[in-house]
């Protein structure tokens, strides 16, 4: 193929769709190459949450509403439900020391508007009767979403092919250059030449790498995520679920989280959503294994030694697969998303880390705001990828 566009697009996870659903429908002339093929990398390899009681006061959060409207208009624009479901989550506390954290912690959500409270041990196990007695309290949010990745990425490819949007699976992009008057050319392995002055890189936990291609730096590291799917079970509990543990430790305030060494290792948590198709995702693993996106004995083990003695009926339930992603994992755990100021027309939109389904319309909006209107909004520019630059002086 190859060819001349307004934009190229690097990567078609949900990130690149989003980007080049939105570009297109500012009325750019897009194309999006893709080395694998559908849903190859992260995107296709994770939970659905679109989830708030994660996320610390700040611009995540802030845009992770944007984004929660977003999904709500998209259902009608694209035609599909999307998967998009909104059964609300709680976060489960085991002592009084997570308690006090997640009490402050959701104090401070509150204030940033984010509906959500602390509910007694009583109240929780009127929601959710199988956890284990262990749990003293939990916290609850009716705005916790879920949309599923692959009808999202579906819908975006194919209400973008028909504007006109071309998606190029198994065109691994090997090689950008730039000539003198801004125009990059960009060489696949197929060894076909595509060309625009425009190139968005949103190749996930490999954004880095594509960034090398054209001299520039995004410091970007993957963080496998190991998950195991249950057969369809009737429901268990009316929301889903996650433990205070590791975001206790993810805030970072100092406290001891008792932990094996094994737990460390993995970076072991616990999710626990339920999909469309009446089965449950339940993770997580948060692992530094370079681009390893393989499953473990270890890591499977864990996750379903820890699911069955948090919820004991899953015991009697089958778990039927496993899969592994690399989330895109930035030093400062937010995305890039921005123009490279050293080389005009060049675009990074990556390092979503555990968000990326969360943040990935308001993300592809943002992004071709900025690409067609060449402005940003000051708000944004604390995900600029320049604000690495002092970084990468420092490893040179
Ligand atoms: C276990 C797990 C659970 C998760 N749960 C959630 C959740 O509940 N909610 C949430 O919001 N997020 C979640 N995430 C995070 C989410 O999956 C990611 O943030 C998101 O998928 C990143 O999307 P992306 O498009 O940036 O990356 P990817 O989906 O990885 O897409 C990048 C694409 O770039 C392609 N590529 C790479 N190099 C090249 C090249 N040289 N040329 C062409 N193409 C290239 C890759 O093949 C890949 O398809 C989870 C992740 C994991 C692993």
């Amino acid at each position: 193929m190859g060819g001349s566009y307004d934009v190229i697009v690097v990567g078609a996870g949900i990130i690149g769709l989003s980007c080049g659903y939105y570009l297109t429908k500012q009325g750019q002339r897009v194309v999006v190459l893709e080395s694998g093929g559908f849903a190859d990398g992260a995107s296709g390899a994770c939970d659905d949450m679109i989830l708030f009681q994660s996320k610390k006061p700040g611009i995540n959060l802030e845009l992770a509403f944007e984004s929660l409207e977003l999904y709500r208009s998209l259902v009608g624009d694209l035609d599909d439900p999307l998967g998009f479901e909104n059964y609300g989550g709680m976060v489960l506390i085991e002592n009084q020391r997570e308690l006090e954290v997640m009490e402050e912690f959701v104090s401070q959500q509150k204030s940033y508007g984010l509906d959500v409270e602390i509910l007694s041990k009583a109240e929780m196990r009127k929601k959710q009767p199988f956890l284990d007695e262990r749990f003293i309290a939990s916290t609850y949010s009716p705005m916790d979403s879920q949309a599923y990745p692959f009808a999202v990425m579906h819908r975006f490819a194919r209400k973008g092919r028909e504007m006109g949007m071309q998606i190029v699976h198994h065109a691994p992009v090997i090689g950008i250059e730039r000539d003198g008057s801004g125009i990059f050319s960009v060489t696949t392995t197929q060894k076909l030449i595509y060309k625009a002055p425009v190139i968005v890189n949103a190749g996930g936990a490999w954004a880095g790498k594509i960034a090398s291609l054209v001299g520039e730096y995004v410091p970007m590291e993957p963080r496998r995520g190991q998950i195991v799917i249950t057969e369809k079970v009737p429901s268990i509990g009316d929301t889903n679920l996650w433990s205070a543990r590791y975001l206790v430790s993810k805030l970072k305030t100092g406290m001891e989280i008792e932990s094996t060494e094994e737990e460390r290792r993995l970076g072991l948590g616990f999710a626990f959503t339920r999909t469309e198709g009446d089965s449950y995702l339940i993770g997580s693993t948060r692992e530094y294994v370079g681009f390893d996106k393989r499953t473990t004995m270890e890591g499977i083990r864990a996750i379903i030694n820890q699911a069955t003695s948090f919820i004991p009926v899953l015991k009697d339930v089958n778990f039927i697969r496993a899969i592994a992603g690399l989330r895109p994992a930035t030093p400062d755990g937010k995305m890039i998303l921005g123009e490279h100021a050293a080389l005009s027309g060049f675009f990074t939109a990556a390092g979503h880390e555990g968000d990326g389904i969360s943040l990935a319309p308001i993300t592809g909006k943002l992004l071709a705001q900025m690409v067609c209107d060449g402005s940003v909004q000051p708000r944004l520019e604390e995900l600029s990828p320049n604000r690495f630059s002092q970084d990468r002086t420092e490893v040179s």
